[in-house]
């Protein structure tokens, strides 16, 4: 029996199986913890969230805590340490030490969502409406009609989407900061950095024709923006880093995209997202150049930029191979080449698969290739996309949720390997380190999830992780070493 310093606390998970992206580490599980306080930042990051958070780490265990009264609903915030995990048999349970007993879950790390749009959440779910060919126009005019525009009104969307995040048990994002009347703003980068979730905020920024020479002017040329500052406030944590979102391949041209390569900052960037985006490039026609031409940005230079490139993934040539972290969201419309480069280049692409059927991208454009993409080698990586394309239900029961989106795979489409996708090749792809993302003997994760199977001692719990419908409960909450 390891003895145990007597100046902390020790808190025993029990469960049906412990999972990380290697896979099931043990079924049953138990997982043995040491608790310490929390800094004061990550304490006042949860309380300022408006996240009920109790008096933790406990000195004694609560009169109600015992193996047979579970503590319910409230994660511990404190910095944990696993000391032991394996068959319950294994794993010891010291005098005075604390136990959650989840017989009929799988404990899991915390999550990534590789892809957010966190200041758009207040907007919440809408029902797709209208034929599929004017679902992207009417998505676009919502999102301008409705987005936030002041700090107070950003902060709060914000906070919101942070609690999605965490009831999702999500620990860390690859969130746009969104431009505020077409400009770049930095009010939800400093909304996000007073939360406890870590990762990347991507800083929007729009650069087509005119705009991309105003923005030019305003920055001093495009090499300017190859030195943007990193403008995370100084109260950010280490775990959140600054990145740019040059937007999207419509929406951004080549000097601009260009110059946002030549950054040493963590990008990502829309493409190949719709049939109209494809008509932009083939033809310099169709919804899109409408929409450009009535906010006064198309120009016979922009058409003749769009036919030079032929294809979205043209536009974004610059970006591929980058050392920096580069998320290449979306990728629904890609030919077998483009695929093949891709795969060669090891990018990184994230997948929104809900967000994709609100569009109706998988009758209009044909299936995400997300298989082929891992065929090829790239890293995919799965998203949630806003608030505005989820399932109300879903959004209800079960917050900002990529576990969801790997479910909805998974039950269509069969087995395939989500857990990194999840888990340690999507902490890669926003810069942390993988080591917060699994569950071993000597390792700080940042959180510890018991992610609910309806059933006890499952013959697969990886597979009865992807087709359960339950939702996840965050029982320990460590941060990144804040
Ligand atoms: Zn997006």
């Amino acid at each position: 029996m390891p003895i145990f310093p007597p100046s902390t606390s020790l808190l025993r998970l029990h469960a049906a199986a412990a999972i990380d992206a290697r896979g099931v580490l043990a079924a049953p599980a138990a997982l043995l913890l040491q608790l310490r306080p929390a800094s004061p930042a990550w304490r006042t990051a949860w309380n300022d969230l408006g996240w009920p958070v109790p008096p933790v780490p406990p000195v004694s265990p609560p009169a109600t805590a015992s193996a047979s009264q579970p503590i319910v609903g409230r994660p511990f915030i404190g910095l944990a340490t696993i000391l032991a995990l394996g068959h319950p048999s294994q794993v010891p349970s010291p005098p005075g030490c604390l136990h959650i007993h989840r017989p009929a879950a799988v404990l899991l790390p915390g999550l990534v969502n590789a892809h957010t749009h966190l200041d758009l959440s207040a907007i919440g779910p809408l029902a797709p409406q209208g034929p599929l060919s004017e679902r992207f126009g009417r998505f676009v005019h919502t999102v301008v009609a409705n987005r936030p525009t002041t700090p107070a009104d950003i902060s709060a969307a914000i906070r919101l989407g942070a609690r999605l995040c965490l009831q999702a048990g999500v620990v860390a994002v690859g969130d746009i900061a969104g431009a505020v009347a077409g400009r770049p703003s930095t009010d939800a980068l400093d909304a996000l950095a007073a939360t406890p979730l870590g990762g990347v905020a991507f800083r929007e920024f729009f650069a087509i024709g005119p705009g991309q020479a105003r923005l030019f002017e305003q920055l001093g040329g495009p090499a300017a923006l190859a030195h943007s500052p990193p403008l995370l406030p100084a109260h950010a944590p280490a775990a959140l880093r600054f990145g740019l979102s040059p937007h999207a391949t419509y929406s951004v041209g080549p000097q601009a995209m260009q110059a946002a390569a030549d950054t040493p900052l963590p990008l990502a960037v829309h493409i190949a997202e719709s049939p109209e985006e494809r008509r932009l490039f083939a033809g310099a026609e169709g919804p899109l150049q409408s929409f450009l031409e009535r906010i006064g940005l198309w120009t016979p230079a922009v058409a003749a930029e769009f036919l030079a490139d032929r294809r979205p993934l043209a536009r974004v040539r610059p970006l591929v191979g980058r050392a920096a972290p580069t998320l290449f969201i979306h990728a629904n419309d890609l030919t077998e080449p483009e695929i093949a480069t891709l795969g060669a280049a090891r990018a990184t692409i994230v997948y929104c698969p809900r967000a994709a059927r609100w569009f109706g991208y998988p009758q209009t454009v044909g299936p995400h290739p997300y298989r082929a993409l891992l065929a090829a080698g790239a890293r995919v990586l799965l998203g949630t996309d806003s608030a505005i394309n989820l399932p109300q239900a879903d959004l209800t029961a079960h917050g900002l949720s990529p576990l969801d989106e790997a479910r909805l795979l998974w039950q269509a489409d069969g087995p395939f390997p989500a857990l990194p996708m999840l888990l340690d090749h999507a902490a890669e792809a926003i810069g942390l380190p993988p080591a917060n993302f699994r569950l071993e003997p000597g390792s700080a994760p940042a959180a510890i999830l018991a992610a609910d199977l309806g059933q006890t001692e499952p013959a697969d719990p990886v597979s009865a992780l992807f087709t359960a419908s339950g939702g996840v409960e965050l029982l320990v909450s460590s941060g990144f070493g804040e």
